[in-house]
């Protein structure tokens, strides 16, 4: 690990201000994702700034009567929530697929949005890595791919989103607030957060050198029955081979985004709409311009058959 400095924030503007100004500062929340990669040297910062003591962790109600969930809030406390228990069951679902207990004690809000790829080849310092190192090539591609995505994905690169939480926030319609180093605060709609990364894989998000993120807002509650149906190795401690997000309303209608498919979650509003029509219309649609790899392509099969499972839990 490279040598670091360390500094505590005591407020926000000045903390997006210092990482603004310099390339090699990085925020660290619970350093769960962060530390993991300055330990293998994918991650390189020479001075953290821990924004940790921001004040950052409540979830409030907003005016619209949806929730604002601080940047800071743990995942055990999101999902232990009883308005989000409630109103938002999908998102408590997906959080607890998640990780551990243990990490999601320490995991916020903000870092879970910006945890990086689990392509085993990022992870791998003596491979080709576009995501890694820019210009440098993919060795996913051509090489082992099981865990890669089949859509929205590039020549430079097919790794997926790996994240839980997100993918329900999706469904949800969240927006990430966020303010910069001049004070400049801006709502992204989680739909745009995200990037599909074409030849520039290193980027995974809008967000501008520095731009802290200090919430997630979730509208008014929608209602229906939550799902999240996550489909993985082994049942514990295991990212997703696909999962399915939804919220079922009475009539059959809804709303769908699926995770571990894409370099971002992956929803597509017209297949919401082929819900009453059955799982492999949705997932017709939804995939619909799939590139799948030979290693990769029972996720396309395997989307449909969560879905399908989802679908007759919501019939029960
Ligand atoms: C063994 C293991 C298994 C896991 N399994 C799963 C799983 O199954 N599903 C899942 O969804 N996740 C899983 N995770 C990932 C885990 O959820 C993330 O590591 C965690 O959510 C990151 O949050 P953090 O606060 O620790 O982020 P950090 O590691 O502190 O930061 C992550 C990134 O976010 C940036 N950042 C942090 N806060 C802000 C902010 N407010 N504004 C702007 N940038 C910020 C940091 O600079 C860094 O780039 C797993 C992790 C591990 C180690
Ligand atoms: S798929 Fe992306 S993250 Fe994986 S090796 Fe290729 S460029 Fe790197």
């Amino acid at each position: 690990m490279r040598a670091f400095t360390y500094e505590r924030a005591k407020d926000a503007v000045e903390a997006a201000r210092i990482v603004a100004g310099r390339p090699d500062a990085k925020f660290i929340a619970g350093g769960t994702n962060l530390l993991d990669l300055m330990k293998l040297e994918i991650e390189t910062p020479t001075h953290l700034v821990d924004v940790q003591d921001l004040g950052f962790d409540k979830i409030e109600k907003t005016r619209d009567g949806g929730l604002r969930i601080g940047a800071l809030v743990t995942n055990t406390d999101l999902a232990a929530d009883e308005r989000v228990r409630r109103d938002y069951g999908v998102l408590t679902r997906a959080i607890v697929a998640g990780a551990s207990g243990q990490l999601r004690n320490k995991a916020s809000t903000a870092g879970n949005l910006l945890q990086r790829t689990r392509c085993p080849y990022f992870y791998d310092t003596n491979m080709a890595c576009n995501k890694r190192k820019p210009g440098s090539g993919c060795a996913a591609i051509g090489g082992y791919s099981r865990q890669l995505g089949v859509i929205g994905v590039s020549n430079a690169c097919i790794a997926t989103f790996p994240g839980d939480m997100a993918v329900a926030m999706r469904v949800l319609d969240a927006a990430i607030e966020t303010v910069d180093g001049g004070g400049q605060k801006r709502s992204i709609p989680i739909a745009e957060f995200h990037r599909l990364w074409g030849d520039r894989p290193e980027i995974d998000t809008v967000l501008k050198p520095g731009e802290l993120i200090t919430a997630v807002t979730l509208p008014r509650p929608i209602g229906g029955r939550h799902f999240y149906e996550k489909v993985r190795d082994r049942a514990s401690y295991a990212y997703a081979l696909v999962s399915v997000a939804a919220v079922i309303q009475r009539d059959g209608t809804g709303r769908v985004a699926f995770g571990g498919v894409a370099p971002r979650p992956w929803r597509v509003e017209a297949a919401d709409a082929l819900l009453p029509q059955g799982a492999a219309a949705v997932t017709a649609r939804a995939f619909q311009g799939a590139t799948p790899t030979r290693d990769n392509a029972f996720k396309l099969p395997l989307a449909t058959r969560a879905l399908a499972s989802v679908i007759a839990q919501a019939k029960a």
